[in-house]
């Protein structure tokens, strides 16, 4: 009977193992199917030998047609590797990574195995990895350490009809090299605007044609103008849900913060609703933050007996195609930084989106049948107040951080770099003016110890300026911390609790925020977190979000790295060393100026009326962001400088620090003096 056992346990393995690979047969049948079963694959071979024969390409299709997951694919299956590696930059590291893991269940590989993405601050590239998906900037930040891009043997700029500036960096950057390396292969790929532009300026490269397929899709407009377009899409997509045939809803707003809210409201109002729905609604917001298993969700096949609803910004208009949408909400706005070379300023702000755009959200609803799309704006405000295209990036941004790049790169004479479209000279003095006030450049014009130092570190000038001045005033540990905790300002605690108001006035209560405003609450809170171990308990005990402190411990981690390869760190304390009272203060002190050092030229003071603050250069009116510690506090702060700029109702400064005089004096001198003249 041993025997008998024994066979009995073998027929069991052996029937999982069976199971195993059956299941693994029908995993890799249906991953073929589905890649047949796209609109590129016609023209697989078609492709192939264009490459072969054409130095640069443009591929141009619809979206969804299957450009961004398979072309890299079919290089790589054709042999264009050479033992290097075909690389695809996204302008959005939600496309770059979600596309990735795409691409490597599609291989059949792990991630960061044949596959891999880079996005800042985060790597899942190895070796062994052939097809690497990235951000736009972060190839431009591979130039710094390999010019020729000699690792590469094919580069594919995906989306460049979104001409995010450091696309159009690189577009100026690769057609150089496309010129130099004679066995590098450029392709150029673009939703369907634009290609005859691409085509020109690389040297009337052939445009390649993805003929899509497109279903008709019923436009609706609102016959009143929306006050509030959160609300109106809440509305919209319970009257679709309630009285439309089956399909997915996809909803077009403008940020992480609207997406959240919005996704509470619905799921609370189907609580309410329950009884009374034909089908369950499921909710997936998608935005850059969400952790990737969530992310992951929005493609999921929509289970029977329910509807997906996904809510998303402008990612979802060609970046990334989800199966199954037959309805469209669009809001009509999209949040934009906004530059003004006049003034100086950049603020995020919301604006009517292109008609473009437009059409390309609308034209979510028609990939797999004839679908609807419900335009929360008037059909008068369509045509009158919503522009034909977005500019360009290039042509409305701050430039000083791609300035900076170039000029690191050794590209010292940018009025005559070839620009698909050249920035305005004044934009690029101004960049090279803010340079110059940080101290990257000196008075010829050249890049300086410093400016070589920032141009090294991933984040914006003045970000790293503040970074390396932390290291000159041994508070570098400190000033990351600041550094990567204002990366997740927006979404450390929970929202709405009253506990978490409660909260957040504890620790600035803690941190002496009056004095220290709310970039060293964020040190305290981060400080605190070390203390209790990164606890995810204490997360909860405070009402923070566990996940956006784990993310700016990564991203400090990251930073922690770069600033020791540069030597910032030296002579600073083992962190963990009991300090007394007026040694924190005094390191407070330095913090602070460090922070100064980078930011004065967002410096603000107390207007007359004691209600606004002027910008000190420009002499612009700013208000206290509600959410800063510095809101209302009385008497009123009379120095600031802030973060950023965040344009609603009004101008609103998020993240304030009270500041002195005489810290300007000494961080600014040339850039306050003059002024005064
Ligand atoms: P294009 O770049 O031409 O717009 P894509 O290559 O992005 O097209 O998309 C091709 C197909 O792959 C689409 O049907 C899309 O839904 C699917 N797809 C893309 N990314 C993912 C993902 N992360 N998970 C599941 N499906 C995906
Ligand atoms: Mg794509």
């Amino acid at each position: 009977s041993m025997d008998g056992d024994d066979e009995e346990i073998e027929d069991a393995e052996k029937f999982r193992l069976e199971a195993k690979i059956a299941q693994e047969e029908a995993r890799v049948k249906s991953i073929e199917q589905t890649r047949k079963s796209l609109p590129v694959y016609k023209y697989r071979n078609q492709l192939i030998d264009a490459v072969k024969k054409y130095p640069v390409l443009i591929v141009v299709g619809e979206t969804g047609s299957g450009k961004t997951t398979q072309l890299p694919q079919y290089l790589y299956e054709a042999g264009f590797a050479k033992g290097l590696r075909i690389g695809c930059t996204q302008p959005r590291r939600v496309a770059a990574t979600a596309v990735a893991v795409r691409v490597a269940d599609e291989v059949g590989t792990k991630l960061g195995d044949r596959v891999g993405y880079s996005v800042r601050f985060d790597d899942k590239t190895t070796d062994k990895t052939v097809i690497k998906y990235m951000t736009d900037g972060m190839l431009l930040r591979e130039f710094m350490s390999d010019p020729d891009l000699s690792g590469y043997s094919v580069m594919m700029v995906d989306e460049a009809h979104e001409r995010t500036l450091h696309t159009d960096i690189l577009l100026g950057l690769l057609k150089e090299i496309s010129t130099q390396r004679a066995d590098f292969r450029l392709l150029i790929s673009s939703a369907t605007m634009d290609a005859e532009k691409f085509s020109a300026y690389f040297n009337d490269a052939p445009i390649f044609n993805i003929p899509g397929r497109r279903f008709p899709v019923a436009i609706h407009y609102t016959m009143q103008p929306e006050a509030n377009y959160l609300h109106a899409a809440t509305t919209t997509v319970f009257q679709i849900h309630l009285s439309q045939g089956p399909g997915d809803i996809l909803v077009f707003l403008t940020g992480q913060d609207e997406i959240e809210t919005m996704a509470t409201n619905l799921r609370n109002t189907a609580e309410k609703l329950a009884g009374q729905m034909p089908l369950e609604l499921i909710v997936c917001p998608i935005y850059a933050n969400l952790p990737p298993e969530k992310q992951k969700l929005i493609f999921a096949p929509t289970p029977k007996k329910s509807r997906k609803v996904v809510l998303a910004t402008n990612i979802a208009e060609t970046s990334l195609t989800i199966n199954g949408i037959a309805y469209v909400v669009d809001s009509g706005f999209v949040k934009e930084d906004i530059y003004s070379p006049a003034t100086g300023m950049q603020a995020l702000t919301v604006v009517p989106c292109s008609h473009a755009s437009a059409d390309q959200r609308a034209g979510r609803a028609g990939r797999t049948g004839p679908g609807k799309c419900f335009r929360l704006y008037t059909k008068w405000a369509f045509s009158h107040e919503m522009p034909a295209s977005s500019t360009p990036e290039i042509l409305r941004a701050n430039l000083s951080g791609v300035v900076l790049q170039m000029m690191s790169l050794g590209i010292s004479d940018l009025i005559h770099f070839d620009f698909l479209d050249a920035p305005a000279p004044e934009a690029l003095i101004k960049a090279l003016e803010q340079l110059y006030a940080l101290g990257a450049l000196n008075e010829k014009g050249e890049l300086t110890r410093v400016g070589r130092m920032m141009a090294d570190l991933p984040c914006d000038p003045m970000l790293a300026k503040c970074l390396i001045t932390g290291g000159d005033l041994k508070c570098c540990k400190e000033v990351i911390s600041v550094v990567a905790m204002l990366e997740e300002s927006g979404a450390l605690f929970y929202k709405g609790a009253e506990e978490a108001a409660n909260s957040v006035e504890k620790f600035r209560s803690r941190s002496k925020a009056k004095l220290g405003g709310d970039h060293l609450t964020l040190l305290e809170i981060w400080q605190e977190f070390v203390e209790a171990g990164f606890s995810v308990q204490w997360c909860r005990d405070n009402y923070l979000q566990y996940r956006s402190l784990n993310r700016a411990r990564n991203v400090r981690n990251q930073l922690e790295k770069l600033c020791r390869r540069l030597g910032l760190e030296e002579g600073e304390e083992e962190s963990g060393k009991i300090e007394d009272e007026d040694d924190k203060d005094r390191k407070r002190i330095r913090v602070m100026k460090s922070i100064t050092s980078g930011f004065f030229s967002n410096a603000a003071k107390l207007s007359r009326s004691g209600e606004s603050y002027q910008t000190l250069k420009k002499h612009q009116s700013v208000w206290i962001h509600p959410s800063s510690a510095l809101f209302k506090m009385k008497p009123p702060v009379r120095l600031v400088i802030y973060n950023e700029l965040v344009l609603t109702s009004k101008e609103f400064m998020r993240n304030c620090m009270p500041i002195t005089e005489k810290w300007l004096k000494e961080y600014a001198p040339h850039y306050y003096g003059r002024s005064r003249e």
